[in-house]
């Protein structure tokens, strides 16, 4: 049974006090709430003290990039070891915005995937193809390169951590969500993927979020789809109560 999973990607918002006000807000609202997997990605300045609040909340920390070596000379970097430390569970790798403004190609994040896993941290890992792509009916085969590549060398042991975010970029902070079927027909594209790669007792258990304009007047209609276990939001997260919404769909 696939627990709903909602996950909120801050990007570059929020200052220190600003996210430690969200995460008590937060805590107050959803500690005990069994029925849903709650996550939340405050940028790297704030994770620590977010890691604080939500301690015994049941509420999960994610990093929102790591660097794909352990450690090392790589000026303003951060490495996995330091996101476990700093009380993150989870990591999302390979968001569109990585891919499209810092070059990170599918290579780099197959790197990233493994260290994130090797540091205890699960990634969510995020695909999804451009507007183009899509137009271009190449919505499949960009799915299929970005999981054969960016999971290249994964066996059925490291493939258990990962959470897999399908994020159509032309949907991405534009307001232009993917409808429920849009999106079903690549979750499901993907569930059977996962199946051919990993078997079905992995494609059966493996969590997959769809992301891209999710608000909270759109999340129940994503949700009722089969294959649809959740959400990666961004601009929608920002805000409490509409965050809140989201989770309490
Ligand atoms: C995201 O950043 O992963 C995202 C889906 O953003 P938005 O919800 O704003 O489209």
């Amino acid at each position: 049974m696939r627990k709903p999973f909602i996950a909120g990607n801050w990007k570059m918002h929020k200052t220190i006090p600003e996210a430690v006000d969200f995460a008590r807000r937060l805590v107050n609202d959803c500690t005990g709430l069994t029925g849903r997997r709650v996550v939340i990605a405050p940028p790297f300045t704030a994770l620590q003290s977010v890691a604080e609040v939500l301690k015994g909340s049941g509420i999960h920390l994610a990093a929102q990039n790591l660097h794909d070596k352990p450690a090392g000379a790589y000026t303003g970097e951060v490495s996995a070891r330091m996101l476990a430390d700093a009380g993150c569970e989870y990591a999302i790798i390979g968001h569109s915005e990585r891919r499209t403004h810092f070059g990170e190609k599918d290579d780099v994040i197959n790197n990233k995937l493994k260290t994130a896993i090797s540091f205890g941290l699960r990634p969510i890992f995020c695909i999804g193809e451009t507007l183009d792509e899509r137009e271009e009916g190449r919505t499949f085969s960009v799915i299929d390169r970005q999981v054969k590549e960016g999971l290249n060398n994964f066996n059925t042991d490291d493939i258990q951590p990962v959470v897999i975010a399908y994020e159509p970029v032309w949907a991405i902070g534009t307001g232009r969500t993917a409808t429920p079927e849009q999106a079903q027909e690549v979750h499901g594209y993907i569930r059977d993927l996962m199946g051919k790669k990993y078997g079905e007792n992995i494609s059966g258990v493996c969590t997959i979020l769809y992301g891209g304009s999710v608000n909270p007047d759109n999340i129940s209609g994503l949700m009722t789809q089969p294959d649809i276990d959740g959400a990666l939001v961004g601009g929608a997260s920002l805000d409490i109560e509409s965050f809140i919404r989201i989770i309490k769909y």
